[in-house]
């Protein structure tokens, strides 16, 4: 008699969990007004099968990190792996808290993204950049995944994709693929309702951007879960065009204007209900250097 096990067909599902913070860009000349618009969310996407989870991605918060674990809890599935998409503190320095509740849990990543969330958690960075902004929140002991050996790995016989996208909103940027459920995990490559954040990127990096969005495209997933995005909003894999169209139109908007506050009116005029202003002011200054 052969035995089969009955999990063997069962799709995979997914769950997005998000978090609301204050934007990271304190620039006392941002421009006063959209009050209603000033935070952002970040995303952690747990995707499961009948016993097993994989998390993408953690909360940068003690407070946002402990309710994340009580609701990967409540679940009752055995999480097994935890994937950081790119080494952003707001991406991984839950990890440790996640990893003292889950024991069993491998937290891995690219071998480059492994070796950004060392130099990401050095103490300058974290005392001199993260601290001050969120006094008392950030958890004392942070964690580093381990490199993933290949770019696959599986969650109850399924495949999982690790995609390299190289330089998005930062260099070595990553997604979490899942094939058999068309499903993007877009980290910071894929943003929905919020301004990108461009303070570390370039034209020509933009440019890469643009075409690592055109990769995903081909893909044709069915659903894309962006890094920072609306809690309210749907995953509709159209955020992977819009995301394009964003940079398409804040390339556009710096060749038609001179100043820095030009480029973000222009940009506000065009995306009036994005959240997080202060990060596209912080994009624009860093783009044209003058006010
Ligand atoms: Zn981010």
């Amino acid at each position: 008699m052969i035995q089969q096990d009955s999990n063997i067909n069962e799709a995979l599902s997914y769950s997005v969990y998000t978090s609301t913070r204050p934007g990271l860009n304190r620039d006392p000349n941002t421009p006063p007004g959209l009050d209603n618009l000033k935070w952002v969310s970040n995303s952690a996407t747990l995707i499961y099968g009948r016993n097993d989870a994989v998390l993408v991605d953690t909360f940068l918060t003690i407070e946002h990190t402990n309710a994340l674990a009580d609701s990967i809890a409540d679940t009752g599935k055995n999480l097994k792996y935890i994937y950081i998409t790119h080494a952003h503190g707001d991406h991984f320095f839950g990890l440790q808290l996640l990893l003292d509740r889950f024991p069993n849990a491998i937290p891995i990543a690219t071998q480059a993204v492994a070796k950004n969330c060392g130099e990401h958690t050095q103490p300058e960075v974290v005392n001199d950049f993260w601290k001050p902004r969120f006094p008392g929140q950030i958890p004392e002991k942070l964690a580093i995944p381990e490199v993933l050996q290949s770019n696959e790995f599986e969650l109850e016989g399924k495949k999982m994709v690790a995609m390299e996208t190289g330089f998005t909103d930062t260099f070595d940027s990553s997604v979490l693929y899942v094939p058999s459920i068309g499903l993007i995990v877009g980290g910071d490559v894929v943003y929905n309702g919020i301004h990108l954040y461009l303070g570390e990127t370039t034209a020509a990096t933009r440019l890469e951007w643009k075409n690592a969005l055109d990769n995903l495209i081909k893909l044709q997933p069915k659903r894309v879960v962006a890094g920072h995005k609306q809690p309210s909003f749907s995953d509709d894999p159209v955020i992977l065009m819009e995301t394009k169209r964003y940079l398409e139109n804040f390339e556009r908007l710096n060749a038609e204007t001179s100043t820095t506050i030009e480029l973000y009116n222009a940009m506000i005029a065009l995306y009036p209900e994005h959240a997080n202003p202060g990060s596209l002011w912080g994009g624009a200054l860093i783009t044209k250097r003058t006010i």
